[in-house]
C-alpha cells in the first residue's frame, strides 16, 4: 500500500519522480540515530541539577541491543550537549573505551553523537553503553527560572519540555517516537527541594535531596520529563493528585477536582488506564504549552486556573493522551494527527459524559474556526492530515492541522459508522497498537480491515486517504454547530450596529467560549470608542480567564486599539504559554505601525520564555516582516 500512497503523493505535490523515490514516510527525518541497526530497550539516568551553572551534569546508561551485526557505530541524538566519555560495560566487570565523534550542529537536528563499538563487545548480548555528559545553560527542552518568576518568588525552578525533538537536548539518546525505552533514574537537587519526572513519583516521598524514579512502562524520548522546584502534593482522588507550589496548591485542587472522574469515564471509554498513578503538575506561567501529556504526570500552564473549571478540557486532553498518543504512538512527526487528532476527539468524548455536549459544541466551533484560520496561512502541501514532512521544523509545520482536522476526520467516521461501532473500533485499536508506535498508512490499513471492510458502502479507503493527503477538508467533512455561538456571533453584529446595548448581552450566563466567539465576531471596522465601551463594559483588558484575554489582545493589537496597549504589555510579559503570546506578537507586527513596538516588547519579555516560546515568537515575527 505504500507505493500506491507515494505515486498519490507525488502528483498531488508535483515533486520529481527521483525525490518520490527516495522519500519514506516512515522515515523519521527529525533524528540521527541508526535505530535500524541499534535499538534502545532502557536508560539509566544519574544527574546532579545545578541551579547556578543551569546545567545537569552525569551520567547516562544506555541498553541497546545490536539489530545488524555488522555495525560499528551507534549513532545519537544531541544538542549543545558536552560529552566526557562514552564506555561500553562487558561482561564481568570489565569495560572498553568506546572512541566518539560530535558531527556538526544543524539547527532543527542539533549534533549527531557517532560513537564507535570496540571489538571487544559482544553483539549477540544486550549492549550497556554509559555516557557522561552535561548540558548546555541554552538546552532548548530546559526551562530555569530564578526565583522571582515562581509562584513563591523564594525558590528556583527548573522543567523541561521534550517534544516534539528536545529530549536530545538533556540526554543523548535515539530522540525518535519509533524507539520505546523504559527508565529509571537517580536526581540529585538541592536538599529543599523536590524532583518529579514522568514516572512512579511518590506523593509521601520525603525531601532529602535525592530522588529515584523507575518507569517501568515503555514511552518514547519525547515523553521523558523531569521538574525541580518548591512543588507540593494535593490529593485529588484515589489515583490522582497535582503536584505545585504551596501558593498555588488550592487554587489547583479546586481548579482541577474533576481529574479522577476524567480519570474513571476515560477508563470505561477507552479501556484500561495502564500508567498507574495519574497526577498533575502546575507550573509557573513561563511553561511553554497548555499541557504535556509526561505520562503519569501532565504538566500545565497556570493559564488554567480561571477560578471556574472553565479550561478543564485542557486536562481531559492530556488524560486522553494516556491512550493516544502514550500508550499508542505516532512513528514519525508526520504522524503527527495520530497523537493529537485522536487525543483532541477523545478529550471532546471525555468533555460531553463530565459536562455537556452544548459545551462542547461551543468549543469544537471554535477549533473549527481556528482550523479554517490556519488554512489561510498553511501552505497546502502542509495542510494533509500525514504531510510530506523531511524538512522544516518538526515543532512547527502546520498550526493546528494535526488536532483540528485530525479530530473532525474521527468525528466524520463517528457520524459515518455510528457512535457504538466506531467506539468498539476505538478500544480495540488501543489494545492492537498498546505501547507500538503507528504510521498513518498502518492506521489506514487497520481502519479498512477492522471498520470500512466490515461496513461496506460507509466509506472507502480512498475517501479516506483524500483526508490524508490533500489539503483543505473534503466537501462532506462535518460543521460544527453551537446555538450559544451563533447567538453570540449575531449579538456582536447587533450590537456594533448599534441594534443592541451592552446590557443586551448576556455576559454573566455565558461561558468563555460565548464571549471568546463574540469578541471574534466583531466587524473589522468597528470604531475605537466602540472598543473603548466594549473594553470598559466588559472588563476585558482585565479579564482573569486566560482565553479571553488572548482573543483579546490580539483584536487590540490587530485594531491598534492603544488604550489597553499597557495591559497587553502586562499579559504578554506575565504569560510564557506560546498560544496566549505569540499570536499578539505576530498580530502588532503585522498591523502595519507595531512591528517596532513588537520587537521592543519582546526584548523585555524574552528572559521570562522558554526556549520553545522564544522560538515560536522569534518565527512569528519574521513571518509578520515578510
Ligand atoms: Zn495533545
Amino acid at each position: 500500500m505504500l507505493r500506491k500512497i507515494s505515486v498519490l503523493m507525488c502528483s498531488m505535490v508535483l515533486i520529481s519522480c527521483a525525490e518520490k523515490d527516495s522519500y519514506d514516510p516512515a522515515h523519521d527525518y527529525f533524528s540521527y540515530a541508526n535505530t535500524d541497526q541499534f535499538f534502545t530497550r532502557h536508560i539509566a539516568l544519574d544527574l546532579d541539577v545545578d541551579f547556578e551553572s543551569r546545567t545537569l551534569r552525569g551520567s547516562v546508561v544506555l541498553h541497546l541491543d545490536a539489530l545488524d551485526s555488522s555495525a560499528e557505530l551507534i549513532v545519537l541524538d544531541t544538542r549543545d550537549i558536552t560529552v566526557q566519555s562514552a564506555i561500553f560495560y562487558i561482561a564481568d566487570g570489565a569495560t572498553e573505551v568506546g572512541d566518539f565523534t560530535l558531527s556538526e550542529a544543524d539547527d532543527v537536528k542539533g549534533t549527531a553523537l557517532h560513537i564507535k563499538v570496540p571489538a571487544g563487545v559482544d553483539m549477540d548480548s544486550e549492549i550497556v553503553l554509559g555516557i557522561e555528559y552535561e548540558t548546555s545553560p541554552g538546552a532548548s527542552a530546559l526551562q530555569w527560572l530564578p526565583p522571582e518568576l515562581t509562584a513563591g518568588g523564594k525558590h528556583p525552578m527548573m522543567f523541561s519540555q521534550s517534544q516534539s525533538i528536545h529530549a536530545r537536548s538533556w540526554v543523548p539518546l535515539q530522540d525518535t517516537p519509533a524507539v520505546r525505552i523504559t527508565y529509571e533514574a537517580v536526581i540529585r537537587t538541592p536538599p529543599e527541594l523536590l524532583a518529579v519526572m514522568s514516572a512512579n513519583n511518590d506523593p509521601l516521598t520525603p525531601r532529602q535531596g535525592v530522588y529515584r524514579f523507575d518507569m517501568p512502562q515503555p514511552i518514547p524520548a519525547y515523553l521523558l520529563a523531569i521538574a525541580v522546584g518548591n512543588l507540593y502534593f494535593a490529593p485529588l482522588g484515589e489515583d490522582t493528585g497535582v503536584y505545585t507550589e504551596p501558593e498555588l496548591l488550592d487554587a489547583s485542587a479546586y481548579e482541577f477536582a474533576n481529574t479522577q472522574d476524567m480519570l474513571d469515564v476515560a477508563e470505561e471509554q477507552f479501556g484500561p488506564y495502564q500508567w498507574g498513578r495519574y497526577d498533575l503538575l502546575v507550573l509557573p506561567p513561563s511553561f511553554p504549552f497548555g499541557g504535556m501529556e509526561n505520562p503519569r504526570l501532565s504538566f500545565l500552564t497556570p493559564s488554567l486556573l480561571a477560578g471556574d473549571r472553565s479550561l478543564v478540557s485542557v486536562v481531559a486532553h492530556e488524560l486522553a493522551h494516556s491512550w493516544s498518543g502514550n500508550l499508542v504512538t505516532n512513528a514519525t512527526w508526520r504522524d503527527g494527527w495520530l497523537n493529537e487528532g485522536m487525543t483532541s476527539y477523545l478529550e471532546s468524548r471525555l468533555m460531553e459524559i463530565i459536562y455537556d455536549k452544548d459545551r462542547v459544541d461551543e468549543e469544537r466551533v471554535l477549533a473549527y474556526e481556528e482550523l479554517l484560520g490556519n488554512f489561510d496561512v498553511v501552505p497546502l502541501e502542509r495542510q494533509w492530515l500525514a504531510p510530506r514532512l523531511e524538512s522544516g521544523d518538526a515543532d512547527d509545520v502546520q498550526g493546528t492541522i494535526h488536532y483540528h482536522k485530525g479530530q473532525l476526520f474521527l468525528q466524520y467516521l463517528e457520524n459515518q459508522f455510528g457512535r457504538e461501532k466506531f467506539d468498539e473500533f476505538l478500544f480495540a485499536y488501543f489494545e492492537a497498537f498498546a505501547f507500538k508506535t503507528i504510521t498513518t498508512e498502518e492506521f489506514v490499513d487497520y481502519l479498512e480491515e477492522y471498520l470500512l471492510d466490515p461496513n461496506p458502502n460507509t466509506v472507502t479507503r480512498e475517501q479516506v486517504e483524500v483526508w490524508m493527503y490533500q489539503p483543505g477538508l473534503p466537501d462532506n467533512a462535518p460543521i460544527p454547530s453551537s446555538k450559544t455561538l451563533s447567538n453570540a456571533a449575531e449579538l456582536a453584529t447587533a450590537w456594533a450596529l448599534g441594534e443592541a446595548s451592552l446590557e443586551d448581552v448576556p455576559v454573566a450566563q455565558w461561558s468563555p467560549q460565548a464571549l471568546i466567539h463574540f469578541i471574534n465576531s466583531l466587524p473589522d471596522d468597528l470604531a475605537q470608542e466602540k472598543l473603548q465601551q466594549l473594553d470598559a463594559g466588559l472588563g476585558l483588558s482585565d479579564t482573569g480567564n486566560a482565553e479571553i484575554a488572548r482573543t483579546w489582545f490580539i483584536q487590540v493589537a490587530t485594531r491598534r486599539f492603544e488604550p489597553a496597549y499597557q495591559r497587553l504589555e502586562a499579559h504578554l510579559t506575565h504569560y510564557g504559554r506560546a498560544r496566549l503570546v505569540t499570536p499578539i506578537y505576530g498580530a502588532l507586527a503585522a498591523n502595519g505601525h507595531d512591528a517596532d513596538l513588537a520587537a521592543e516588547l519582546f526584548d523585555k519579555g524574552r528572559d521570562g520564555y522558554h526556549p520553545l516560546t522564544v522560538n515560536y515568537i522569534e518565527r512569528a515575527l519574521q513571518r509578520a516582516a515578510e
